[in-house]
C-alpha cells in the first residue's frame, strides 16, 4: 500500500509539468524487442504491459497512469527534441490509396494516388510536431501497445479544396519518444472544438 502511494506522489510531485518522462523498468524488453506484441518477462518480473510501457516517452501531464501493487516502472525526466516515426510510405500506397473504403474517402476529399507524397509528409509532419507538443491522445493500452492518436486538420483538393477535414491517425508509442503507425486514417473526428 506505502509502496502504491509513493509511487503515485513520485509521479505527481516528483517531476515537473509537461515536461517529457521516460518510463524504464528492470525488464531489458519493450514493446519493440517483442516486436508489437509484448509479453510477461518472467526473467524480471515484469508484467506484459510493464513490458509494452517499458522505454517510452510521455509528456508528464498526458502520460499512462497504468501501475499495480510492486511496480518497478520509474519515470525519469527526458530530453526529447525529434520524435521518430516508423512510417513506411506503403502505409499510404498501399493501403490508404488502395483499400477500397480507404482509397473512396480519399477521393471524397478530391485527392488520388499522384497525392501520396503530399499526404504522406502531412501526416508525418503533424504528427511530429503535435506530439512534441503534447498534443496528441492516449488510446488503449494492451500487449499491443499504448496507442496515442494524434489529429489532423487537412484541407480538402480540387472541388473540396475549401473544406477543412479532420481525421485521427493511428500509432503505437515505441521506445525513446518513436512512434509506429498503426493507420494513417483512424476515423474521423467528431466535431467537438
Ligand atoms: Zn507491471
Amino acid at each position: 500500500m506505502f509502496e502504491d502511494i509513493k509511487w503515485i506522489l513520485d509521479n505527481i510531485f516528483g517531476i515537473n509539468g509537461d515536461k517529457f518522462v521516460i518510463r524504464k523498468n528492470v525488464s531489458k524488453e519493450n514493446i519493440e524487442t517483442c516486436n508489437g506484441i509484448a509479453v510477461d518477462d518472467d526473467t524480471t518480473n515484469t508484467c506484459a504491459l510493464c513490458v509494452a510501457l517499458n522505454d517510452t516517452v510521455f509528456k508528464n501531464n498526458n502520460k499512462p497512469e497504468y501501475y499495480h501493487r510492486n511496480c518497478k516502472c520509474q519515470n525519469t525526466k527526458y530530453e526529447l527534441t525529434t520524435v521518430k516515426l516508423d512510417f513506411p510510405i506503403s502505409k499510404i500506397t498501399k493501403y490508404l490509396f488502395q483499400d477500397k473504403s480507404k482509397k473512396e474517402l480519399m477521393k471524397n476529399m478530391g485527392y488520388d494516388i499522384s497525392d501520396a507524397d503530399f499526404i504522406y509528409k502531412i501526416i508525418a509532419d503533424n504528427a511530429k510536431d503535435k506530439f512534441l507538443k503534447g498534443d496528441y491522445l492516449l488510446g488503449v493500452l494492451n500487449c499491443n501497445g499504448q496507442k496515442v492518436n494524434i489529429i489532423l486538420e487537412l484541407y480538402g483538393k480540387k472541388d473540396k479544396k475549401n473544406k477543412l477535414y479532420r481525421f485521427k491517425t493511428g500509432w503505437t508509442a515505441y521506445p525513446n519518444g518513436c512512434l509506429h503507425n498503426n493507420t494513417p486514417f483512424g476515423g474521423w473526428v467528431k466535431e467537438q472544438k
